[in-house]
């Protein structure tokens, strides 16, 4: 559907507003509030900029609670204005302004590790009405957890953190981003110098004092994931573990296809996923965990072909890619890897050794067909699904074993519901099935059987919603159901800090403030969820 649709039915809908109105005669100032406040969403969502932009200026004139009643008559003016908005030959929304891409095709993203939730959601705020998403983080703990799940393109830490040290913070972030180029910002109220050499001592390249003039920092921004892009661009082998990047996976996986095809030859793919691996980093630590992550590479490339591949898939997942090699051959090499990896003994300063499994999935190239990687994907979903440390050969048969992710949209609004839910419809990941629900309110949603704990969720929450509002929705879901196949975002329309700060605080994964373009929550959803898939 295009914004013109939305837009029509978005007049249509103030047009019965209105005639409602007008046959009343007076209207509650808590009505005419809610009026604005949906409009100001809903409008800045479908691209009517201008009109959100009316519709919020005009709130600071309405008393949200006040159940005081306006005269109609007193409104003309006001409706008149509004009505302008939808007069014909309104020019097509603007395209949203789009942030660069990292060497996986991923949409760059800024991570904001701030304890101070107001500020952190200003700068959220103006880089994202630049194009930039932000994902914000309270504390340490949370920050270190979205840094490894998510890989942000930038980080910015405030060095003062409830439950960290913000310089020892930077330490570990650098460590872990060894020698592949991240930009590191430091901000903070102490801008004395000694801070500032520590700050770029430890690994930061940056060192910005608060205040921050947001003009300025946006463009700073900007120039930091601009120069990221350039770096990474160039840019195939990861750098923690030195196996190819996913960006080299996606340039070998075609060209292998191609060959396949002409040779008539079978090649085989590999995906590898280490087993319980959040728990190593939980028991052990986060460097404990990225020193699994080299020595199972280093094993890997010992024991490969010289002319077979093997790639860092994701977090901690890898992929091998065997050049004419049938399945089972591949079962006995990954055989073989196993055991070696089962007599490593890992070294923890306080603890016993530990030793760590994979998992693996494996399908074979047989010609023409491109679903390769979906197939190794299951095939490895069940062997973890079989008790973990195996591997299993995917079977044509075992077709319906495809993961679901659910995207559950929960609004009043029903032109948002449709907005959104109309974008995720054009998204087709392979790695899964996507289904889509929608409720129209969160008693609904809460009283429904929505939940099936094989599966996995994405829930895109409105912060306020009659009868159950977004908050309670919140808590119920982070207090009744496991946290690992959920992923909660919030979908606000008010700049309410101490909403957003009570949203993060309970739980939420992160937040989308309205008005949002509506390509934009996918790209956004993608990487949130991308964890549940890793
Ligand atoms: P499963 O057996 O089902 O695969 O469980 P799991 O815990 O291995 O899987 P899950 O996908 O829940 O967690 C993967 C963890 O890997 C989460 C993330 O923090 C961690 N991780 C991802 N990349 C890195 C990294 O570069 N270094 C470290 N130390 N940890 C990482
Ligand atoms: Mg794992
Ligand atoms: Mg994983």
């Amino acid at each position: 559907m295009s914004p013109v649709n939305y837009k029509a039915l978005l007049a249509n809908r103030m047009k019965q507003d209105f005639s409602k109105w007008h046959a009343q005669q007076h209207v509650q100032e808590r009505e005419v509030y809610r009026f604005l406040h949906t409009m100001k969403g809903t409008a800045g969502t479908i691209g009517l900029m201008e009109l959100s932009e009316f519709c919020g200026t005009q709130l600071a004139s309405f008393a949200e609670d006040s159940t005081a009643l306006l005269p109609v008559q007193s409104l003309e003016h006001f409706m008149a204005t509004l009505t302008a908005f939808f007069t014909p030959e309104e020019p097509a929304a603007e395209a949203a302004p789009s942030s660069p891409e990292d060497a996986s095709g991923k949409k760059s993203f800024v991570l904001v590790i701030d304890a101070d939730a107001a500020f952190a959601a200003s700068i959220k705020e103006s880089l994202e009405q630049q194009g930039i998403p932000v994902v914000i983080a309270l504390d340490g703990k949370k920050g270190m957890e979205f840094f490894y799940t998510l890989q942000p393109q930038m980080v910015i830490l405030d060095s003062h953190l409830p439950d960290a040290d913000g310089f020892d913070l930077v330490t570990r972030i650098h460590e872990a981003a060894k020698s592949r180029y991240l930009p590191i910002a430091v901000i903070s109220a102490d801008d004395r110098i000694d801070n500032q050499i520590r700050a770029m001592e430890l690994g930061a390249t940056d060192f910005l004092a608060k205040p921050l003039n947001l003009p300025f920092f946006a463009a700073y921004v900007r120039n930091r994931l601009r120069n990221q892009e350039a770096i990474s661009q160039g840019t195939l082998y990861d750098e923690l573990t030195g196996a190819g990047n996913r960006k080299y996976f996606n340039h070998v996986l075609p060209q292998m296809m191609n060959l396949s095809e002409r040779t008539r030859t079978a090649f085989t793919l590999v995906l590898l996923d280490l087993d319980h691996f959040k728990k190593v980093n939980d028991n052990y630590g986060h460097p404990a965990g990225d020193e699994v992550l080299r020595t199972f590479s280093q094993l890997l490339l010992n024991m490969k072909r010289e002319s077979d591949y093997f790639f860092r898939y994701g977090g901690e997942e890898f992929a091998l890619l065997l050049p004419d090699t049938k399945a089972q051959a591949a079962v006995l090499l990954v055989d073989r890897i196993r055991a070696a990896f089962a007599e490593t003994a890992f070294s923890s300063a306080s603890s016993e050794p530990f030793h760590v499994s994979f998992s693996a999935g494996i399908s074979e190239f047989r010609v023409k067909q491109d679903l390769l990687v979906s197939m190794a994907d299951q095939a490895l979903y069940q062997a973890k699904k079989n008790g973990r440390n195996r591997t299993i050969v995917y079977e044509p048969a075992e077709g319906d074993l495809k993961r679901h992710l659910n995207i559950i949209i929960i609004d009043d609004d029903s032109l948002v519901r449709r907005l959104v839910s109309k974008q995720f419809s054009g998204w087709k990941p392979e790695e899964f099935d996507l289904r889509i629900e929608e409720y129209v309110d969160g008693a609904s949603f809460v009283e429904s059987q929505w939940y099936n704990a094989e599966e996995n969720y994405m829930i895109l929450l409105d912060g306020v919603m009659p009868k159950m509002d977004g908050l309670e929705v919140l808590n119920h879901v982070r207090g009744q159901y496991p946290h690992e196949n959920i992923v909660i975002s919030m979908l606000t329309s008010r700049n309410n800090e101490s909403d957003i700060v009570l949203a993060l605080k309970n739980g939420a994964d992160d937040y989308i403030v309205k008005p949002f373009y509506a390509q934009e929550v996918v790209a956004r959803v993608e990487r949130l969820t991308m964890r549940m898939f890793k």
